[in-house]
């Protein structure tokens, strides 16, 4: 006879008694799907560096949108790719630009979905940065009004929520007050608090055409060797009026996603960035790993890090597979 009291394999007999004591589950009500929209109509081109994920025009995108619907996804996070470009980004803050557009044709069809706006300069911008470039820096201050106008004029196309990604001093604050000024406060704001200069984000430069012409992001975006000074970026951000605070990217950065977690209220969101997604994706296209079985342990480690929100190219996999689990 064993002197075994103590057993935990009681509690992994089976899938029943393990459901039972699961500790975190990922539901689609976490997932926030990226698209990306481009001029014209009947637009839709393969994203080479993301299989699976296209450009859309402001009419096929509805297509996409309906499918995500479906499935029991209800959030998009839109980034924009204009007919040009130039030095001031005009092309982010155009009433009639790209995302404005497909916004309004997404409200217009699908009400109910609800639309995130990426906010930043550097899709828009003929240097690739992510704001105004001075010389060969990207200067701060002068780039914080073009921000809070292309926040401005998403919310007014029907965003529901803006989320800038540029990484500039004060621009929260900036982005919050214009929208309180014109009767936006209540478009909250999901700031990309603890966003790194990445390698991670390749595939993503070639999706959205935005690699910066010279230079590179360090000296705006998070040095990827430090956590503490997350917490003071996340920090600012929340006493600027952020309501949703985001760690990105996330796979590399679970200790950040936590120490957010454990140092603030607020619901706390991650990036599943294009290299994370475009990984997986090569290595299951070669059989070397199972793709489901990958991608969905990776959602839960997200969220036993502490998110609450996840950001991925895998929303609607992730959406499909948890249907077929219920
Ligand atoms: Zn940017």
């Amino acid at each position: 006879m064993s002197n075994l009291t103590v057993r935990p394999r009681r509690l992994r007999r089976n899938e029943a008694v393990r459901r039972l004591v699961r500790e975190h589950a990922v539901s689609r009500d976490d997932l926030i799907y990226p698209l990306f929209v481009a001029p014209g109509t009947g637009v839709k081109r393969e994203i080479s560096s993301l299989p699976g994920n296209y450009h859309w025009s402001a009419d096929t995108i509805l297509c996409e949108i309906e499918e995500m619907l479906k499935l029991g996804v209800r959030s998009a996070l839109l980034f924009g790719l204009p007919e040009s470009k130039d030095e001031v980004g005009s092309g982010a803050y155009d009433a009639h630009g790209v995302v404005q557009e497909a916004i309004r044709s997404i409200k217009a069809r699908f009400p109910e979905t609800y639309i995130i706006t990426d906010v930043c300069l550097c899709e828009y911008t003929s240097h690739g940065h992510c704001g105004i470039v001075k010389g060969e820096t990207v200067d701060n201050d002068p780039t914080l009004g073009l921000l809070a106008r292309t926040a401005l004029s998403h919310a007014e196309a029907g965003a529901d929520m803006v989320a800038p990604s540029d990484m500039m001093d004060g621009r929260v604050a900036a982005i919050r007050a214009a929208l309180d000024e014109h009767g936006f406060q209540d478009v909250p704001i999901m700031a990309y608090s603890a966003k790194y200069a990445s390698a991670y984000y390749g595939p993503f430069r070639a999706a959205a055409d935005s690699a910066p012409a010279f230079g590179d992001r360090r000296s705006y975006q998070m040095d990827p060797p430090n956590a503490r000074e997350a917490l003071r970026e996340v920090e600012l951000d929340v006493l600027e009026g952020a309501d949703i605070v985001m760690v990105k990217p996330a796979l590399a950065y679970m200790d950040v996603i936590y120490r957010v977690r454990e140092a603030f209220n607020l619901p706390v969101a991650c990036y599943n960035v294009s290299g994370e997604f475009a990984m997986v994706k090569a290595a299951a296209a070669q059989g070397l790993i199972d793709e489901r079985r990958i991608v969905m342990e990776t959602m839960a480690g997200f969220k036993r890090a502490g998110a609450d929100i996840i950001i991925t190219y895998h929303a609607k996999d992730v959406a499909r597979w948890l249907k077929e689990e219920e």
